[in-house]
């Protein structure tokens, strides 16, 4: 039980709506993280998706 609750706390944190590369806040962040598994703004991941480092 103390794992779940832990467990939870992460996801709290980073369903934070920040973007890992420019820090904005976006809704659209959690969105692609559950999707892609990036924590990307739209913006941020498009241009990922074009120039992938
Ligand atoms: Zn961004």
């Amino acid at each position: 039980m103390i794992e779940d609750s832990d467990k939870n706390k992460i996801i709290e944190n980073e369903l934070d709506d920040i973007c890992e590369e420019c820090k904005n806040i976006d809704e659209s962040v959690t969105e692609n993280l559950i999707l892609s598994g990036y924590k990307l703004c739209k913006s941020c991941k498009l241009s990922k998706t074009l120039f992938p480092l």
